[in-house]
């Protein structure tokens, strides 16, 4: 977990497509590749398992502003008529987060995405990306 307040650093490319729907209990695991050293990545995200609500981060400022989030495209504020899901979404599913670290220089990126039905019987997996994360003061 986090300890300190941050921002949000370049994007980073997922180095393998991750389906959109037909969630899968397995879980699916995301690829990318360090961008302090290179080395290749996995996150396996388990849907309704992996990840925090993203409303940690940003309530009372603690972690990083809600502006900053929304000025990052890294969440949206809900659409008419789903702002009783949360005050920052991702489409029109709960946003949920993970602080995950480099297996070989320990950077630390966070994951960004969410689990849920955005059409009636039909589950989405939704990934707003990988980004790396600066201490801000
Ligand atoms: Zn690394």
């Amino acid at each position: 977990m986090l300890n300190y307040k941050f921002k949000i650093g370049t994007k980073i490319q997922c180095s393998n497509e991750i389906p959109t729907s037909l969630i899968d209990s397995k879980g699916y695991a995301l690829k990318f590749y360090c961008t302090n050293c290179q080395t290749p990545n996995k996150f396996l995200i388990k849907p309704y398992e992996t990840g925090y609500s993203i409303d940690h981060l940003f309530l009372e400022n603690k972690y990083i502003s809600k502006a900053e989030l929304l000025q990052n495209k890294v969440v949206q504020i809900p659409p008419k008529g789903y702002e009783y899901l949360g005050e920052l979404l991702l489409d029109k599913i709960n946003a949920l987060y993970e602080i995950c670290n480099c297996a070989n220089c320990s950077k630390t990126f966070i994951l960004v995405f969410g689990c849920g039905e955005l059409q009636p019987g039909r589950e989405s997996l939704l990934i707003s990306g990988i980004w790396n994360i600066e201490k801000s003061d």
